[in-house]
């Protein structure tokens, strides 16, 4: 098999599955519950949290564990723009965020929110004068993708939260950083809010977190009770937020020495990929390496990945989430719709060999030719 989809999930790392494991095992306690086995819980939910809480510098406090990066996300827009609503009703978003950002939008939209869409150059990058211009004395949130999911484009999160602050010191700041974590360094004092999910970084699904500063609050989107924190209530998924931070840990080492390996991965595909007048390569200078997007002119996204299939090799068409649509992504930075409907994603890690790049490519070559050829 080789998988290149791992912006879509990642396998659970073995050391990760034993921490789950063992926690499962050996702590049965609701770490709510005030008896020895509930502190235990606790103790350890509480040592969980601080060292994700030292991997970022930040606060144990603004660590709030959700399901996901969806429901991170949902937390941090409606959280805020239901709390924030006295102070102003706008929220601005880029147009190179996931498929279920616009959701979001939308239902608050439905709510009486108005939302405004920050332009990018052709490069992916938002236009800082653009923004400077969307933010009024209403706007009480600027939400941007720190890394784009289907190209891989990264934003220069410090400046922006600068013209953010400079036009209005009271609009809040927050980014899914989904893409970003265990792939690029994050520095979670660029922003207010950051969303993350534990499957993108070799952990279970089910568990994701939002970053918040302690200075902001949220109006919960679910009630009830808990002791854990009353924005998030319920029993604390205790396995999976363990497991959640072995996975931080284990994936935030090296970063640098990955990044530049799987560089060497990324650039080889793009080089020989290249010589096809028929691939257009959605890569900017800003685009990360561990995701590489593509438009095939001729053939169809589905049919190209299932015919890889075939071959046990695993790729997307633009995001996991938004199968067989239209690539925003991939529209907003080059405009063009028939690039945006014929987009492949191909995913890479620093788990990926050479010798899987090398079998990827000849499998591509040989299905791409063939479909090629039937498309003409
Ligand atoms: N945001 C981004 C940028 C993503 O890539 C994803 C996953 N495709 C999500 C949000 C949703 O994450 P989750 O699956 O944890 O809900």
């Amino acid at each position: 098999m080789i998988y290149l989809d791992y912006s879509a999930t990642t396998p659970v790392s073995y050391d990760v599955l034993e921490s789950y494991n063992r926690t499962t095992r050996d702590y049965i306690g609701n770490p709510n519950s005030i008896h020895s086995l509930g502190l235990e819980s606790r103790n350890l939910l509480n040592s969980a949290t601080k060292q994700i809480a030292e991997l970022f510098g930040v606060l144990e406090s603004e660590i709030i564990y959700t399901s996901g990066a969806t429901e991170s996300n949902n937390l941090a827009l409606i959280g805020l723009a239901n709390k924030y609503r006295s102070r102003g009703n706008h929220i601005i978003l880029s147009k190179l965020e996931h498929p279920s950002m616009y959701e979001i939008a939308d239902y608050l939209e439905k709510q009486g929110f108005r939302i405004s869409y920050v332009n990018n150059d052709k490069e992916g990058l938002i236009d800082f004068d653009d923004l400077r211009k969307k933010i009024k004395p209403e706007t009480i949130l600027v939400s941007i993708c720190g890394v784009n999911s289907e190209t891989g484009v990264r934003q220069p999160l410090k400046t922006i939260r600068q013209i953010i602050k400079k036009e209005n010191l009271l609009t809040f700041f927050h980014s899914d950083l989904t893409q970003g974590v265990g792939k690029v360094s994050i520095n979670l004092h660029d922003v207010d809010l950051a969303s993350m999910s534990a499957h993108k970084v070799y952990g279970p699904k089910g568990i994701g977190l939002l970053y918040k500063n302690e200075k902001i609050e949220l109006e919960p989107l679910i009630h009830g009770s808990g002791k854990s924190s009353n924005v998030r209530p319920g029993t604390p998924a205790l396995p999976l937020i363990v497991a959640f931070s072995k996975a931080l840990r284990v994936s935030l080492n090296d970063l640098e020495k990955k990044e530049m390996y799987i560089k060497r991965l990324n650039d080889k595909v793009v080089e020989h990929l290249s010589k096809y007048e028929d691939i257009q390569i959605n890569k900017t200078k800003y685009s990360i390496p561990h995701i590489l997007n593509i438009s095939l002119k001729n053939i169809k996204p589905e049919t190209f990945i299932h015919s890889m299939e075939e071959h046990e090799v695993y790729l997307s068409t633009n995001t996991a989430c938004a199968s067989g649509e239209l690539s925003t992504s991939v529209m907003a930075i080059y405009s063009d719709p028939k690039r945006a409907t014929t987009t492949i994603r191909i995913s890479i890690s620093s788990l990926t060999t050479n010798d899987e790049i090398n079998k990827f490519l000849m499998y591509f070559d040989e299905e791409f030719n063939k479909l090629n050829k039937m498309s003409s």
